[in-house]
Formats: C-alpha cells, structure tokens, sequence
C-alpha cells in the first residue's frame, strides 16, 4: 500500500537535498520517478541553468513545473501508463492547492505510487500555507526536517527581510525572492524579530 508523505521544514533545513537523496536511491535500483516543482519559484530559470530543483549543497535536477492548474493525478497516469514509475517527489508542496493534495493521496490509494511531498510549514507571518495545512491533516507520515537557529535551537519559522535585512510582517504569502530574502529562526527569535 503506497503512502503519502509531507517532508516539512522551515527554509534551509535541506528539503531540496533530501528530495534529490530519495530520487537518488530510487534511480540507483532502476526504479522510474517523476520529479515536480512549483512553477512560480524561478529561482533556477532565473540563472537560465536549468535546473528545476536545485539544493544549497550543489544537488540538482530537471523537474515537472505544476501551476494551480496541473491535473496531477492525470499527468501521473499517462506517464505511468508507458512506463511505470516508482515514486512521485514534490518539491515545494506548499503551494500545492487542496484539490492537487488530494490527487496526490489517490495517487498514493488508486494508483498505488508512493508520493514524497517537501515543502515550507508556514509562512514569513507563521501562517500556515494551504498546500501545507492539507498535507498536515491528510498524510500518511509526517517528517519534519530540522534547520538551526542562530541560538542552537530548532529554527521552525521563517522570518522574510528586506535588502537591507530588517524584519518584513507585510506582503504577498507566495513571493520567493531567494533564500537571502528569508531567515530560519527559532520562535522566540522570530517573535522578537517582528515585535511581538
Ligand atoms: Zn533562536
């Protein structure tokens, strides 16, 4: 019975890396995988190297772009029609919505390929993003990935600055303007950063 799994953390904590060591393992067996990403985060393109899903530790790899509008559940059975695939990883998760969480359990319970979801918990107010609610209340297993904080404990949230580095409480929840624009602190570190 395959599963579907939210590999959650803050920025930093490796999510892109653990998805590309999954991918790995699995392409070191022969097994297939389709790999995915959200469309909106450019980061990549913006460099015009390529690569859709990139790690800070220099793992890197081509990816499927999924907008709002992506029928997973279709795209996943048409490739897996010509030629089985072993397992779903998607990076980004949180910008999944409800509907493409939900492809993605019928993917794990109908179709029966095990999906591997990596995405940020909440958001830089420490909201949780709606890709991310649904996966918390509707995956088989949850992992959290752990990135530190300056002060040694966990960071679990995730602080956006401006270019000059002061804490930003306002704007839009889906701007990703690299990782120099966010910061992973701790909660107490996070609520001191914004005041609270
Ligand atoms: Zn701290």
């Amino acid at each position: 019975m395959a599963k579907l799994y939210f590999y959650y953390a803050s920025m930093n904590a490796g999510k892109s890396a653990t998805l590309l060591q999954a991918d790995f393992n699995y392409n070191e067996r022969g097994m297939r995988t389709m790999l995915w990403t959200a469309k909106l985060d450019d980061r990549s393109e913006m460099r015009g190297d390529g690569h859709a899903i990139e790690s800070r530790i220099g793992l890197h790899a081509g990816a499927h772009r999924f907008s709002a509008e992506t029928d997973l559940l279709e795209r996943v059975q048409e490739t897996h029609a010509v030629e089985p695939l072993s397992c779903i990883l998607i990076d980004e998760a949180q910008f999944l919505t409800e509907e493409q969480v939900w492809q993605c359990a019928d993917i794990a319970d109908k179709a029966n390929i095990p999906v591997l979801c990596y995405g940020l918990r909440t958001d830089f107010r420490g909201q949780l993003f709606p890709g991310s609610a649904v996966l918390l209340g509707i995956a088989d297993t949850l992992v959290e990935l752990k990135a530190v904080c300056h002060c040694g404990r966990k960071a679990s949230m995730n602080l956006r600055v401006d270019a000059e580095g002061r804490a930003v409480s306002e704007g839009p929840q889906e701007e990703i303007g690299g990782n120099d624009r966010y910061v992973a602190l701790c909660r107490r570190h996070f609520s001191e950063a914004l005041g609270r």
